[in-house]
């Protein structure tokens, strides 16, 4: 299978040059060639388990990695560092099917890619035999950091740096990230939002006399954020195995169509779904859940997308993006794969801050409905559904109730439905907290005190982090990007 980029005619001949590569040259982002179509049985994908649907599903698309190779990298990456019985959980309140996707290392969805990624890029570097280091650039608006530490912590021939927003995550997040251990980690705070970090580290990545300089030294970028495709393949599995578990357990005849919710904000796990869905899952409406960061919404609802805005800090801060890059993606497929067209929306986006799609790729874009959700609906779902199922969901995962609330307000359309939740609530204590009326004086506290109040598990990766030692002091300002990455990468040598 080749590799495309969204802009243009960029092609790479197979899917880990892509994912080595992170980001095309011409700036673009990576799409398989065709989307094939998955054409097992679905009774019998309920009946899988876990890995094996992600075998079946993954071999479609990342088919220059051998079958032996690829179970392996499914079987180390999923077998025994997750905690649910099969990888995730499915919980089911009235017709809304809860994927819980936190049970992995981190406590969210974002382990699932970044605990197969490494090993895609670790067989890259083998099968082609560079003798370069890899050094993985990663913007985080919270939760992405952690897993991407957790999955390349100690992987040979890599380095990896982190940027945070210093004030834009909460504590738990923060000290996941700041007690990091690893030979190869870096953490750095920035006073800045993600988007400042993702738009500084895509320019890094497009700057080729810094390509050049660190190839002379045997350093090659790469990326692991969801624009790069290998972060992105991963998350499509777990749309098809909670579609062949709702088909298990009867909620479905085999063909019906599903709506799925998802909270989002770089929208690489809705776009997951829409793969899912272009490779034959059959699903009716993907939902498109934003919070008050609304850009999202704005565009599906009328077409033109403008990140000149207000940036406001929320209750469900993994999803405070004003430039959703997978959305480029979703152009470049949805218009018939039209990269010249791409091109033009990305340089206005850029230029600008805003363009404005055309009428027919509008209509192309009817799969996906968009609501969003204010600050104290937040907080008031999760209140709502935790004394109506006495169940607790986190912060962005009520995004995706609320906006799937509203959508069978406007639509009255009752069918089951997939929410992605994509975190514990434990990692959002201070927000849960409020949601529910519990007071502690800091998120640690209040850890416990959520705890005794509801019962519910607190992951083990998320307890004691208040008092392990901090090792990732690092804060700079964000026009310190570049210079940070030089000086990590580079600097003792220089
Ligand atoms: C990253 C994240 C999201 C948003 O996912 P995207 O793929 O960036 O759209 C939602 N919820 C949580 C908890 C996240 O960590």
């Amino acid at each position: 299978m080749k590799y495309k980029s969204t802009r243009g005619d960029f092609t790479v001949d197979n899917s880990l040059d892509g994912i080595l590569m992170g980001i095309a040259p011409d700036g673009g982002l990576f799409v398989p060639e065709s989307l094939p179509k998955y054409t097992g049985d679905l009774v019998e994908l309920g009946e899988l388990k876990y890995e094996e649907v992600a075998y079946r599903v993954l071999s479609l698309i990342l088919d220059d990695i051998d079958e032996k190779n690829l179970r392996g990298m499914i079987s180390r990456a999923y077998s025994d560092k997750f905690s649910a019985e099969d990888v995730l959980d499915i919980h089911t309140c009235g017709n809304m099917h809860f994927m819980e996707l936190y049970h992995g290392p981190t406590s969210a969805f974002k382990d699932f890619a970044l605990s197969i990624l490494p090993q895609f890029i670790s067989e890259g570097i083998k099968q082609r035999g560079v003798e370069n280091k890899v050094a993985i650039l990663t913007a985080t608006s919270g939760d992405t950091g952690k897993a991407a530490l957790e999955g390349f912590k100690d992987v040979e021939n890599t380095e990896i740096i982190v940027f945070y927003p210093l004030d834009g995550v909460s504590d738990i997040q923060k000290y996941q990230m700041i007690t990091q251990g690893g030979s190869n980690t870096h953490v750095v705070g920035i006073k800045g939002n993600f988007d400042d970090a993702q738009r500084a580290l895509k320019s890094i990545f497009n700057d080729r006399e810094l390509a050049a300089d660190l190839k002379s030294k045997g350093i090659q970028l790469s990326s692991a954020n969801s624009i790069n495709i290998g972060r992105l393949l991963p998350q499509i599995v777990y749309y098809f195995y909670g579609y062949g578990n709702l088909v298990k357990n009867k909620m479905i005849n085999p063909g019906d169509e599903v709506n799925i919710s998802v909270p989002t904000g770089n929208f690489g796990d809705i776009l997951g779904a829409y793969l899912a869905k272009e490779m034959g899952l059959p699903i009716n409406k993907l939902i498109c859940a934003s919070n008050i960061n609304n850009v999202l919404t704005e565009f599906f609802n009328t077409g033109t997308y403008n990140a000149n805005r207000e940036f406001f800090t929320t209750h469900s801060p993994s999803m405070d993006i004003l430039v959703s890059s997978n959305l480029e993606r979703l152009l470049y497929l949805a218009s018939g794969r039209n990269g010249a067209m791409v091109r033009e929306f990305m340089e206005k986006l850029n230029n600008e801050g805003t363009y404005t799609i055309g009428k027919d790729l509008l209509k192309a874009l009817e799969d996906f409905s968009a609501y969003y959700v204010d600050e104290v609906s937040t907080l008031s779902t999760v209140r709502s559904i935790y004394s109506k199922f006495d169940y607790l969901i986190d912060t962005h995962t009520a995004v995706a109730v609320d906006a799937h609330k509203q959508y069978i307000e406007e639509h009255r359309d009752y069918r089951h439905t997939l929410i992605a939740s994509t975190a514990s609530p434990y990692k959002f204590t201070s927000s849960i907290g409020k949601a529910l009326n519990i007071e502690g004086e800091d998120d640690f506290v209040l850890l416990e005190e959520i705890h005794n109040k509801t019962g519910v598990k607190i992951p083990q990766n998320l307890k004691g982090l208040n008092t392990l030692p901090i090792t990732q002091k690092l804060a700079i300002e964000k026009n310190e990007i570049k210079s940070t990455v030089v000086s990590i990468l580079v600097g003792e040598n220089d």
